[in-house]
């Protein structure tokens, strides 16, 4: 048998590689880089958003426009838009239908403090999609999240929470934890944590069932906090059977499952939940389901529900840690019927969903010129490849296997020839106004990058 002679990437032809792109990104990038400079007067470091820092090519392209799977930036660069907000526009940026339906919704006022009809019907759609009777609104997925977590300690009367390490459900403080040398600690990056997150939360790696049954068995755990599958340190899916045994541990021992499908929803109109018969007892999620205006919602089942009724104080149920006074806005509330209304619709999932097949294979065929040892994954209308033979199975493996410079090389490299993916590591997804044309765009700047990087 004929072994495949596996092709290495040389270091310092990389490092010569990304400084040519980070030339040519300022070259490209004049007028961005000037408004960069002009920002750094008001704004910390020069952006709106400290994490924008990190962005490849030394200072973020500033949008001008936007329109579908496209947008143009202030030097006149256009742009085919895989990044897609990073989910938050996976509807596609301004989404006809959901444009009408806000800007009548916007002469009609915003923010009540009251509700409107919008939100009986976006209930019963989610209770449709999900399979959870019950919900509730917040205005980000990280608020969902937190509010999930409160009412998952308050019902079972524990405090502790579990994640896997190296999740990511937003800037919730029991979240930002990772495991070193079998110790929990904070997180790389964790900014003035409040106490040590090992106090409030347990770390395990996901696909671990050892570690889950030793973690779960002291009947200290209110609530398991995970992606159906993680999206976060690269796309990791579950192992067969994995989700089955979570259930059933965390029915055991009294353990709520909250399953975040903020990132999943890529699966289906259902999420993951829908797609693989998941039954959470608390669902998640936020990002697109408002075609980008702030929105988010967590369902639960009737049973979670009767548990809240017991113990909701009706007279200070307004300071009780679960709020946000704009949150089940109208304007929101209009923005999510209509996203779910007319375009994060079963027949577009299909079009998005056959389109991340044809990435893949468009990918693969390049991979396959050049036996280069990458993996693709894909998760629904999600895709994202890395270089190494063989997928990561946790958040620990993955973390391992980042390869910054490599990553930023990529990144730069399409978004030089007017493509941006997801940033710190590659990741694509489709939107319902993505094209075969915008895919096979991909599929050659892909290969001219990896035709360069093994010259
Ligand atoms: N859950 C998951 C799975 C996420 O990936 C993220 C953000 N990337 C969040 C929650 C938080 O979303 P937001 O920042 O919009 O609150």
């Amino acid at each position: 048998m004929t072994k495949t002679k596996i092709v290495e990437i040389s270091r310092s032809r990389l490092s010569k590689l990304l400084n040519q792109e980070e030339q040519r990104f300022v070259v490209r990038h004049p007028r961005s880089r000037e408004l960069a400079e002009q920002a750094k007067q008001h704004l910390l470091a020069g952006v709106p958003m400290i994490w924008m820092t990190r962005w490849a090519g030394g200072f973020p392209v500033f949008v001008q426009t936007g329109e579908g799977a496209h947008f143009v930036d202030v030097d006149g660069n256009r742009y085919i838009d895989f990044c897609l907000g990073d989910t938050g526009a996976m509807t596609g940026h301004s989404p006809p239908a959901v444009t009408a339906a806000v800007t009548e919704q916007l002469r009609r006022g915003v923010t009540y403090m009251l509700p409107t009809q919008d939100a009986i019907w976006v209930g019963a759609e989610l209770s449709k999609r999900f399979g959870l009777p019950f919900w509730q609104f917040a205005l980000t997925a990280t608020d969902a999240n937190r509010f999930a977590l409160r009412i998952a300690r308050e019902i079972t009367e524990r405090n502790r929470v579990l994640v896997f390490n190296y999740c990511y459900h937003g800037s919730v403080d029991e979240a930002l934890i990772s495991i070193s040398r079998g110790k929990a600690i904070p997180r790389r990056g964790n900014i003035g944590y409040a106490i040590q997150p090992g106090l409030t939360t347990k770390v395990i790696e996901f696909n671990d069932l050892r570690a889950l049954e030793m973690a779960l068995a002291a009947k200290d755990i209110a609530c398991v906090l995970a992606e159906p599958a993680m999206t976060n340190i690269g796309i990791i899916p579950p192992l067969q059977g994995y989700h089955e045994r979570l259930r059933e541990l965390t029915r055991e021992h009294g353990t709520l499952l909250i399953i975040d499908e903020t990132h999943t929803i890529s699966c289906g109109p259902g999420g993951y939940t829908a797609a693989y018969g998941l039954q959470p007892d608390i669902l998640t999620i936020g990002k697109p389901i408002g075609g980008g205006i702030p929105t988010a919602a967590y369902g639960m089942t009737e049973d979670v529900a009767k548990r809240i009724a017991n113990v909701t104080d009706i007279d200070n149920a307004d300071v009780g840690g679960i709020g946000g006074t704009l949150a089940a806005n109208a304007l929101s509330m209009t923005a999510m019927r209509a996203t779910l209304e007319h375009v994060l619709t079963a027949q577009n999932y299909e079009h998005m969903i056959k389109l991340a097949d044809r990435f893949v294979a468009g990918v693969q065929a390049v991979l396959d010129e050049c036996s280069m040892p990458w993996t693709i994954k894909q998760l629904g209308c999600r895709v994202e490849y890395w270089y190494r033979p063989d997928p990561p199975r946790n958040g620990g493996e993955a973390a391992l296997a980042m390869d910054h410079d490599l990553d930023r090389f990529l990144h730069l490299y399409a978004l030089n020839r007017g493509i941006l993916m997801t940033p710190f590591h590659n990741m694509a997804l489709m939107s319902p106004a993505t094209s075969e044309a915008d895919v096979d765009a991909h599929t050659q700047v892909f290969r001219e990058a990896l035709g360069v990087l093994v010259k």
